[in-house]
């Protein structure tokens, strides 16, 4: 069936909630809105969309984030997060009001709820994009300075590359794949967390509140939560942490992680490791960074006997300081790393954790 592309207007957030709090993902998320519907025109809005119950609290933080709009779905049987009645109250409320692109976050819900709302949509879906442009210029400028792709070629004027390209990892992250969506509407992609950028708070900002009719009951939903039980496994918060230690393969078994335990908790940090190891079973899948793991943006991340494959870098590289501690000197990861140590970790990181003992002793007697 045609799609009347005019019909569609705005950009929407699926604003991940969970009991009452918002994911940090839905912040990076309105950012990185806030830019793409500047590059659509200057009326077209970015929007936050609220689902679950009892949550009025939270439109307050998406303002101050960059949403100009809140659409809020709120109703007692969206209390908890289930497949079908999100689905239903996202599709009814896409249909309603027709937004041009939707995001969510590529968290374990955004993953479950996107794929069913494209296909109730008829529409497409990226999924874990890592790069997203509306402007052509940007795009080609991205591109330039990221990708090997021949952009002589690209048609800049041609109608079905106006819209959303989305940008991910592909072939093992050998290859970046742009993605349009040129025939249907509403475009929609995931993105990780912890790849775009918060805007800066802006307290006591305000905007616009939708309260949107919910119409799911209890027999749309055909499954029913009896517990929430919380694994140990979730107290790993990678994507939060500001600082990660991670090891690799250079540790030479399991026991080589209570050394990065003891160097993560001293400097405040959290554990984050390779696949390698995850792969040897020395550590759960929950510390794993990469591609396959998850994408991390800490203020420090530190790689202990880590060589810096490119599917590990895709989940750390955007870091803001990289500290390698690595025996090879040509190791890959040194290209990337701000720090690099060329040394023994078994060696190096008991001499950070000493002169961290000693910097805190100097800062204790100066007090
Ligand atoms: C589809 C796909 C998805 C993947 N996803 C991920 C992912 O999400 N995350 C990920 O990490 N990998 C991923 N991988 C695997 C990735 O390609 C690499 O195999 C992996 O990252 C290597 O882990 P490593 O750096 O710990 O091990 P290695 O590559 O073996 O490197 C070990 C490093 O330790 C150094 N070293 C050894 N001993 C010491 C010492 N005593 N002191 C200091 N340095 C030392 C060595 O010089 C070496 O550089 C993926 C692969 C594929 C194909």
């Amino acid at each position: 069936m045609a799609v009347n592309f005019a019909d569609y207007k705005n950009i929407w957030v699926y604003a991940e909630q969970r009991n009452g709090k918002l994911m940090n993902v839905a912040l990076e998320l309105i950012g990185e809105g806030h830019k793409l519907s500047r590059e659509i025109s200057a009326d077209t809005k970015v929007c936050a969309v609220l689902v679950g119950n009892e949550i009025d609290h939270l439109a307050a933080e998406c303002f101050e984030y960059g949403a100009d709009a809140v659409y809020m779905i709120q109703d007692p049987v969206l209390a908890q997060y289930t497949t079908d009645g999100y689905t239903k109250a996202l599709f009814d409320a896409i249909e309603e009001y027709k937004p041009e692109i939707v995001m969510y976050g590529a968290t374990h819900i955004g993953r479950d709820l996107a794929p069913r709302v494209a296909a109730r949509c008829n529409t497409g879906l990226t999924a874990d994009c890592t790069h997203l442009d509306i402007d052509m210029d940007g795009y080609i400028q991205f591109a330039e300075e990221n990708t090997t792709l021949d952009t002589s070629k690209v048609k800049k004027d041609d109608p079905k590359a106006q819209g959303l390209k989305m940008t991910r990892p592909a072939f093992g992250g050998n290859l970046m794949a742009t993605i349009i969506c040129p025939n249907t509407r509403p475009q929609m992609s995931t993105v990780r967390p912890g790849v775009m950028s918060k805007r800066e708070r802006e307290v006591g900002a305000t905007g616009e509140i939708i309260n949107v009719k919910v119409n799911v009951t209890d027999a749309d939903i055909r499954t029913k939560v009896v517990e929430v039980v919380k694994s140990a496994k979730e107290l790993v918060s990678l994507t939060d942490a500001e600082i990660i230690c991670s090891g690799g393969r250079g540790l030479g078994g399991p026991e080589g992680f209570e050394l990065i335990k003891e160097f993560a908790d001293k400097v405040g940090g959290v554990v984050g490791s390779s696949r390698a190891c995850v792969d040897n079973g020395w550590i759960d899948h929950s510390h794993q960074v990469g591609q396959t793991g998850t994408t991390v943006k800490p203020k420090i991340y530190f790689a202990c006997g880590i060589s810096g494959a490119i599917q590990h870098l895709a989940g750390m590289q955007t870091s803001d300081i990289i500290v390698a501690i690595n025996k090879d000197p040509d190791a890959p990861i040194f290209e990337v790393a701000d720090y690099g140590i060329v040394g023994d970790l078994y060696k190096v990181v008991p001499q950070i954790i000493a002169e961290w003992d000693n910097a805190e002793a100097l800062a204790d007697a100066a007090k």
